[in-house]
């Protein structure tokens, strides 16, 4: 078998070989490995979250991609006489902003430049300002950039305010150590293909039970109905609909891996350490970031377009793809950048490959 590409992506990402090997048997949905496997999942993501069935926490999982578990989140919390506030500093809080319309959800959307983060002060000006708000959606790593919001002033803000707070940790979770309960999450989202590099099939929704079971009899689709979903595995230990048995497998691998590691922090680690490898090089091979490093997180970077007439993004994308490396496209709305992820089954010595290929093709580009 040739080399696998590496991917410098926000997911699907590289993951590792007995990840993909954990796929190889044919599995039925009431094969006792599979419901083994469900359970075993759902209580390990919430020992990652720092919480416990015991201590009012569920998990819920979604078949789809991400944003499933974040539709499924929106479209199934928030009741007729509810109110959501999205915060939105890129394309995934506008995502929200877009599920609210969709459904018909009453909701405002308070906007930040893109280069900048979430400023907890104008939100809790808005709750103090607008009283019926009762749910509040903010990003944690904006994906679209690069930039952390800042998850534990917002917290603060809807804790104060008595907001039920919805999280999506989509890129972060895995990569980030984070303690749901410190954080006054209500909700908080990921999925199996970002930072616990498992294969897509599933999202996930990590829940306050208490929460949770007011979503009752209020989803607006039923697919994605979030406390039907739930009800359904905690009877059975079933899924209502097909689940994605292979990638539950995959995971369930990802996750016993992920605890050989050293636990997210040392993942945690790891990626700073990529970052770090990825920063360095790429100021020396005369690039530069989009963000304020105070604000940049260390799951992905978007770094501008050089500026030289020689540079072409797409024959630069396809230089560094017939190397093997898989970079990604930038999706800002002012300025023009690509992006490369340090998160998946990337090391140091990666990055370094990287580097040196991005070198080559800068000398063929004569920049
Ligand atoms: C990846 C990602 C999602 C989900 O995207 P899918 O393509 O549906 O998997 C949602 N939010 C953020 C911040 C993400 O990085």
């Amino acid at each position: 078998m040739s080399r696998q590409p590496l991917l410098f992506t926000p997911g699907p990402l590289s993951t590792s070989l007995t990840v993909k090997e954990a796929m190889l048997k044919d599995m039925g949905s009431r094969d006792f490995a599979f419901i083994n496997a469900v359970k075993d999942i759902r209580s390990g993501l919430l020992r990652l979250a720092h919480v416990s069935k015991e201590e009012g926490y569920e998990c819920v999982i979604i078949q789809g991609s991400g944003t499933f578990g974040v539709e499924s989140v929106i479209s199934s919390v928030i009741g007729e006489k509810d109110k959501l506030l999205v915060l939105a500093n890129g394309a995934y809080g506008e995502r929200i902003a877009k599920m609210a319309k969709i459904h018909r959800l009453n909701h405002e959307v308070l906007r930040f430049d893109e280069d900048t983060i979430v400023a907890p002060e104008a939100v809790e000006k808005f709750l103090s300002a607008n009283k019926d708000i009762t749910h509040v959606a903010c990003i944690h790593s904006e994906t679209t950039t690069g930039l952390f919001n800042p998850v534990e002033a917002v917290g603060e803000v809807c804790k104060k305010y008595g907001a039920v707070y919805i999280v999506d940790a989509m890129s972060s979770f895995g990569g980030v150590v984070m303690d749901m309960a410190a954080l006054h999450i209500d909700f908080l989202v990921s999925s199996s293909n970002k930072c616990i590099e498992g294969v897509p099939g599933f999202a996930f929704a990590l829940c306050k039970r208490a929460s949770l079971e007011k979503a009752k009899g209020q989803a607006r689709s039923l697919s994605l109905d979030l406390y039907d979903q739930w009800a359904g595995l905690e009877a059975s230990g079933q899924f209502r609909f097909t689940p994605p048995t292979l990638s539950i497998m995959a995971f369930q691998q990802a996750m016993q891996e992920l605890a050989l590691e050293g636990g997210v922090a040392a993942r945690e680690q790891r990626y700073k350490t990529n970052k770090k490898i990825l920063d360095e090089g790429m100021r020396r091979l005369g690039f530069k970031q989009y963000l304020q490093p105070e604000i940049q997180g260390h799951i992905i970077t978007s770094f501008l377009y050089p500026d030289s007439p020689n540079f072409r993004f797409d024959e630069f994308y396809r230089k560094l793809n017939d190397r093997g490396f898989v970079i990604y496209p930038g999706k800002l709305s002012k300025a023009d950048a690509f992006r490369i992820g340090n998160i998946g089954q990337i090391f140091p010595d990666d990055v370094k490959a990287l580097l040196e290929a991005i070198t080559e093709v800068m000398k063929e580009f004569e920049i």
